[in-house]
C-alpha cells in the first residue's frame, strides 16, 4: 500500500526534505508539503535588504510546482499536530493523515515578550530586520538618522543566525558612512550572550569584538533587556542599567510556533532531536531546522541557521525512507557548516567548522575578504535559482 509523508513548512529545511524524499521514495508514495503561503525570503539576503542592496522582491523565494515535481503542495495553516492519531489539522485546508512526518516549521518572532517593544516598533523609534518588510523599513529609518546613537539589541536567546546582529551593526555603520566615521552617529551592540556567537567558542567571539572595535562599533555582552521605554527612547536591562538610543535595531524574541508546541515533544516547545538522524522521540517523526533543539556534545543548542536546516533536510529525508522500510542511504548529520559575516564595502568574514565535534564545536573565523562576500552572493543565487523555477 502506498504511504504518505507529510513535510510541514516550505522553508529551507522543508523544501530540501521534500525534494530529497521524492528522489528516494517509490513514485506511488505521496509527499505532501504544507505551507501557509509558499512565499518566503532568504534569511541571508535580509542583511542586504537592510543595507539597501536588495529589494524585498529580489529576495523572494516562491517555490513552484516545477521545482518540486511529484510533490503535492498544500497551502494551509498548520494549527495542530496530533502524534497519536497521526493527523495534522491544516485549518481550512482540512486534515492530513501521514505515515511519516518531517516538521520544518521554523521559528516565530514574538515581539510581545519584551515589554515596550511593540510600542517602540509602532512609534518607529525601533525597527527589526528579521522580516523582509522590517529590514526594508529599518533601512529607511537609518537613512533618516542624522545624529545620535543606533543601539542594536538582541532581545533574547536563542535567535536565528548568530552572526546577524553583528552583521547588522557593520552594515548600519557602512550605510551611515560619514555620519558614522565623523562621529555624528554611534553604533553599539547589546546582547545577553557574554560574547558574539558563543557556541563557536571564545576565540571567534573575541575576534568579532576586535573587528567591531576596529571599526568603532561598541560591544556590550551579558546584557539582558527587560523593557523598552519608547517615549524616553531607552532600554532597561536586568542589571538595573538604562541605555538610551535614537534608533533601536532589534532582533526580536523568538518562539516555537503554536503548531510546533502542540506536539508536546519539547518542554520549551522546541523539538528535541537525535543529532545524527533528526528523529524526534515519537516514532516516524523527524524535525529539522529552526524548530528543533539539537543539543551539541557540550550541551549547547546548535545555532539556528539555513546551512544546518538544509543539511538536516536531506538527512531527515533518507531517515524517513529507512523508517518506512526502503533501502535509502544511511546519511547522518555531521554538524559541519559555515556562515558569513558581512562587513560592508564588499567584504565578508567566514566562520566555519564542525559544531558536533566533541567535546565542543571546532570553529574558526577566517579573515574578511571579497571572496567570502562573493561566496555568500553565490549561495543566494543558487538557492533562488533552485526553487523559483518557472513552469
Ligand atoms: C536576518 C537573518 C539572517 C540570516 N542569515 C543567515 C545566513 O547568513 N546563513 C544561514 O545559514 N542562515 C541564516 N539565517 C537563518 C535562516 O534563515 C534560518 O535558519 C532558516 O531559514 C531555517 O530554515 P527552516 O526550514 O527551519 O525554517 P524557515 O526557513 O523559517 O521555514 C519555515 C516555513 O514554515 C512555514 N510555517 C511556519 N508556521 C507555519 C504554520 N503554522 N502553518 C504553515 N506553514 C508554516 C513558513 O511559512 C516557512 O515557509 C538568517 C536569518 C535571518 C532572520
Amino acid at each position: 500500500m502506498s504511504k504518505t509523508v507529510a513535510v510541514l513548512g516550505a522553508g529551507v529545511g522543508g523544501l530540501t526534505a521534500a525534494a530529497e524524499l521524492r528522489k528516494v521514495l517509490p513514485a506511488d508514495d505521496r509527499i505532501v508539503l504544507v505551507d501557509r503561503s509558499f512565499t518566503g525570503s532568504l534569511g541571508l539576503s535580509l542583511l542586504w535588504v537592510l543595507r539597501g542592496r536588495r529589494t524585498p522582491e529580489q529576495t523572494t523565494v516562491r517555490p513552484t510546482a516545477a521545482a518540486l515535481l511529484g510533490v503535492d503542495l498544500l497551502t494551509g495553516d498548520v494549527e495542530r499536530i496530533d502524534l497519536q492519531a497521526r493527523t495534522i489539522d491544516c485549518g481550512q485546508a482540512g486534515t492530513l493523515g501521514y505515515d511519516a512526518l518531517v516538521i520544518a516549521l521554523g521559528a516565530s518572532l514574538d515581539t510581545s515578550r519584551l515589554p515596550g517593544l511593540i510600542q517602540a516598533l509602532d512609534a518607529r523609534v525601533a525597527g527589526q530586520f528579521y522580516s523582509v518588510d522590517g529590514a526594508a523599513a529599518l533601512h529607511r529609518q537609518v537613512e533618516e538618522l542624522t545624529s545620535g546613537r543606533v543601539l542594536v539589541l538582541v532581545a533574547a536567546v536563542p535567535f536565528k543566525c548568530p552572526a546577524a546582529p553583528f552583521e547588522a551593526a557593520f552594515l548600519i555603520a557602512d550605510q551611515l558612512g560619514e555620519k558614522f566615521t565623523g562621529g555624528a552617529v554611534r553604533v553599539d551592540v547589546f546582547t545577553p550572550d557574554p560574547l558574539p556567537m558563543p557556541v563557536a567558542g571564545p576565540a571567534v567571539g573575541t575576534a568579532l569584538v576586535d573587528m567591531m572595535a576596529a571599526q568603532g562599533i561598541g560591544f556590550h555582552g551579558g546584557k539582558s533587556a527587560t523593557g523598552i521605554d519608547a517615549q524616553a527612547r531607552s532600554v532597561e536591562f536586568a542589571d538595573g542599567t538604562l541605555e538610551s538610543f535614537d534608533l533601536l535595531a532589534v532582533v526580536p524574541p523568538h518562539a516555537p510556533g503554536a503548531a510546533v508546541a502542540s506536539t508536546g515533544l519539547g518542554p520549551g516547545g522546541w523539538i528535541p532531536v537525535d543529532p545524527a538522524t533528526l528523529a524526534a522521540t515519537s516514532p516516524g517523526v523527524f524535525a529539522v531546522g529552526d524548530s528543533t533543539a539539537l543539543l551539541l556534545p557540550n550541551g549547547k543548542p546548535l545555532p539556528k541557521a539555513a546551512v544546518f536546516a538544509e543539511a538536516e533536510g536531506e538527512v531527515a529525508a533518507h531517515q524517513v525512507a529507512r523508517y518506512l522500510g526502503y533501502d535509502a542511504p544511511e546519511t547522518r548529520f555531521t554538524g559541519e557548516g559555515a556562515c558569513y559575516v558581512e562587513l560592508g564595502g564588499g567584504l565578508a568574514a567566514k566562520g566555519e567548522g564542525n559544531f558536533l565535534a566533541p567535546p565542543a564545536p571546532q570553529v574558526s573565523l577566517r579573515e574578511p575578504s571579497p571572496a567570502y562576500h562573493q561566496e555568500k552572493q553565490q549561495q543566494e543565487r543558487d538557492w533562488l535559482a533552485r526553487w523559483n523555477v518557472r513552469s
